[in-house]
């Protein structure tokens, strides 16, 4: 009778990350372990759980099940209640429903876990087999085409299993319980290599052809886990120039993937930070200092490299037969084009670039490419957010549910709202082409159904050219358009759950702004409503538009000729030896007559300028490249700067008589570039003293792609922090335009809850 008395019966519900990441099993053998009956089971909107036994224990079973849950998963919430009690038998789990429109998260990929890793030495049926997974690692999101995540979901359902992988997948204390992606050498996924059009099938013959390839020179295209991959060995500098060229290239550094993290430290400088995320089961591209030179061709000229760890299979058993301890590992595309997940499309567009073809027989459904992070005052900072992070939600306070909001242009993420979690939409590319948007409308329709969200309102950048508005535009909907900088700091607002007034500094590269004029160099007062703009950059014609992106040279023109009329074609200056004398009197033409000089506070044309000026970089290959290499030659231990003004808005005057001066002296590059760099830190404590003093807020946020600039994001920290404010930049969401989308969404969603 007191038995009965005893027994307990609770309901638990918990969302977040919680499906394919063995969280049934776990939840399984820990109620178990405390003699708990009952179920567990799988829904649209998270795990919920049933259990029955002597209260101290059902209290210990559900206290431990935030405390530890798989490493893989995210909880967000656990709500539990006291229940009927039912007629249990034993704890069981039972089969998914699809019950609701809500939805839990969808896991990112999984880099292979060591416990795989081994089982690949020992397991009868997985030795050297490429596809081996878990319930802890493995693909996910780039095979999961609906939910719940069920086998027959993802693209795994053509492949059925053996009896082995079998009962592995239906023994509850097994590693493989439920694994959706599990596979064996005889029932699972197979590669397969083409070379000199002959099809090879044999595994063991497979590594050995690739790896003599790499070894004498040659390129090899692989499909990896969310797209193509190109690789080459990265200390050949004939074969990585080779491959520049093909891949119409010019200075963009190519990630590199070391065989351990023991060889990269042999090339790179590797603290306790980069090495814990380069070895994090997420496995992004880290940005390293360079320490010991690859193939001048891998970065060009640039002090660092971008770097990662082995994360599928193939990438371990490749390097287990490579004497080599670096390869080139780089995105699968033609130039600006997304990268190409497809076989056949591989063999026709790749083929060209590459020596050989390494494919696989499994569909990869949604597009990722390598995500790239770096680390700034001991803080990862995420700069592409794809693999291994998407579709991980944003927490919000708000209600963003049924808002979708399109991003910018360049690096675009879109974003949808559910309920309170918005979801950012994997690195999309720039949206320049057919290619790229093909993928970003594909992308939100594939977004929409597997979240089953139907957009409600769209929020948009208020640029009507980018694509992303137009794309908004052409929906029926009611469209809310956002400020670029105002979106960049309720990004970084929102990633750190700041919901009041703030003083936010945008630097970037180009905005649209209120008054029509490219923006970009930003000081605000705001909240997630609404913004006032306190200061800027003073306006700079930018000639050309467009054209003056791709030449620095020309900002550098513009700035001399407002400083210091024609004079400054007699200073002698070594950079405008390389400028065709006709094309430098067009442009201060252009200027005089206002020919397409739309008027700028950029910052990112003033570092475009500056790094012009001191002749690193006049002509840009590729996005940011020109502030990129000012802050690549800089030394870092300078501490001199220039002046500047503030009168109303931000003025340079004294800044580029300083560097004139410095040029003519012969002061070196290095020195010019620390003391731009230098004068940009205290500009910005400056003008956020001042503010601090006038409005009485102490909290910044600072976003926008310039904070990407490793030097001025760890000095402004740690002046600010020095000077008792609070500081806010993003981490997990890129500061660039990437990062865009997300404030929209929460502005957008601020808006309409004022409304209602
Ligand atoms: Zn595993
Ligand atoms: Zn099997
Ligand atoms: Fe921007």
């Amino acid at each position: 009778m007191k038995k009965f008395l005893d027994k307990h019966t609770a309901s638990v519900h918990v969302k977040g990350l919680v499906q394919g990441v063995g969280f049934r099993p776990f939840i399984y053998c820990l109620a178990k372990k405390y003699k708990l009956k009952g179920w567990v089971e799988n829904r649209n909107d998270g795990v919920v759980i049933e259990v029955q036994g002597n209260k101290k224990s059902v209290e210990k079973f559900i206290s431990l099940i935030k405390t530890q849950a798989p490493v893989a998963s995210n909880i967000v919430t656990i709500f539990s209640k006291k229940t009927k009690p039912g007629n249990f038998s034993d704890f069981q789990i039972i089969k998914s429903k699809n019950t609701s429109d809500e939805i839990t998260d969808i896991s990112p990929d999984i880099a292979v876990c060591d416990e795989c890793l081994k089982d690949m030495k020992i397991q009868e049926n997985r030795i050297n087999y490429p596809f081996i997974n878990c319930t802890n690692c493995g693909p996910r999101f780039t095979i999961i085409k609906d939910l719940p995540y069920d086998r027959e979901k993802t693209t795994m359902s053509p492949f059925i299993m053996c009896k082995s992988c079998a009962a592995e997948y239906t023994d509850i204390l097994d590693r493989r319980f439920h694994a959706q992606p599990v596979a064996c050498s005889v029932c699972g996924p197979e590669y397969e290599l083409i070379y000199k059009g002959k099809i090879i099938n044999d595994l063991q013959k497979i590594l050995k052809i690739v790896c003599e390839l790499i070894e004498v020179g040659k390129i090899i295209a692989i499909k990896g886990l969310g797209g193509f991959h190109i690789a080459c060995d990265a200390q050949n500098e004939e074969v990585v120039k080779r491959l520049r060229k093909k891949k119409n290239r010019d200075g963009k550094p190519f990630a590199v993937m070391f065989s351990d993290i023991k060889s990269l430290k042999d090339y790179a400088i590797v603290n306790d930070v980069h090495a814990s995320i380069l070895q994090s089961w997420r496995r992004p591209i880290i940005l390293l200092n360079e320490k010991k030179k690859l193939a001048p061709s891998v970065n060009v000229g640039f002090d660092t490299i971008g770097a990662m760890l082995p994360y599928m299979p193939i990438h371990y058993l490749l390097f287990e037969k490579l004497n080599i301890p670096v390869i080139v590992l780089t995105s699968g595309n033609i130039s600006d084009e997304p990268i190409i997940i497809d076989n056949e499309e591989a063999k026709k567009q790749l083929t060209g670039i590459s020596d050989a073809l390494l494919i696989y027989n499994r569909e990869i459904y949604n597009r990722t490419d390598d995500s790239v992070a770096m680390v700034v005052n001991n803080k990862e900072r995420v700069i592409r957010r794809s693999r291994g992070f998407t579709p991980t939600p944003v927490e919000l306070k708000i209600n963003v549910d049924g808002i979708l909001a399109t991003g910018a242009e360049l690096v675009n993420c879109f974003c949808i709202g559910k309920g309170k979690q918005a979801i950012l939409s994997q690195h999309i590319g720039d949206l320049k082409n057919i290619e790229t948007l093909e993928f970003y409308t594909e992308t939100i329709e594939q977004f929409k159904k597997l979240f089953r969200v139907k957009p409600t309102l769209i929020a948009c950048d208020k640029h009507p050219d980018y694509l992303s508005t137009k794309y908004a535009n052409d929906l029926e909907l009611p469209k809310i358009q956002i400020q670029h900088h105002h979106a960049h700091i309720a990004s970084c607002m929102t990633e750190h759950g700041l919901d009041e007034k703030v003083i936010g500094v945008a630097f970037d590269g180009i905005g649209l702004g209120d008054d029509n004029k490219i923006w970009g160099g930003e000081f605000f007062v705001c909240d997630l409503k609404d913004y006032k703009r306190i200061t800027h950059f003073d306006y700079i014609p930018m000639p050309g538009g467009d054209k003056a992106t791709k030449n620095p040279w020309r900002m550098a023109v513009s700035f001399l000729y407002k400083f210091f009329g024609k004079d400054f074609l007699n200073f002698n200056l070594p950079f405008l030896k390389n400028i065709n004398k006709k094309d430098i009197d067009l442009l201060l033409y252009a200027i005089d007559k206002n020919i397409n000089c739309p008027l700028t506070s950029s910052a990112g044309r003033l570092f475009d300028a500056v790094a012009a000026l001191t002749n690193i970089c006049t002509f840009s290959t590729f996005h940011a490249e020109a502030p990129m290499r000012l802050e690549s030659v800089m030394d870092d231990n300078c501490n001199k700067y220039y002046d500047f003004e503030i009168i109303k808005t931000i003025k340079f005057d004294k800044t580029f008589k300083g560097i004139i001066d410095d040029i003519k002296s012969g002061t070196s590059v290095s020195v010019i570039s620390a003391k731009f760099h230098n004068t940009i830190i205290n500009i910005i404590f400056a003008v956020v003293s001042e503010i601090r003093k006038d409005k009485k807020i102490d909290k910044v946020v600072l976003s926008g792609g310039s904070f990407q600039n490793r030097y001025i994001l760890e000095k402004i920290e740690n002046l600010l922090i020095d000077n008792g404010f609070n500081i806010y930049s993003q981490r997990s969401i890129p500061a660039n335009d990437g990062g865009i989308a997300l404030g929209q969404l929460a502005i957008a969603a601020k808006r309409r809850e004022m409304v209602h």
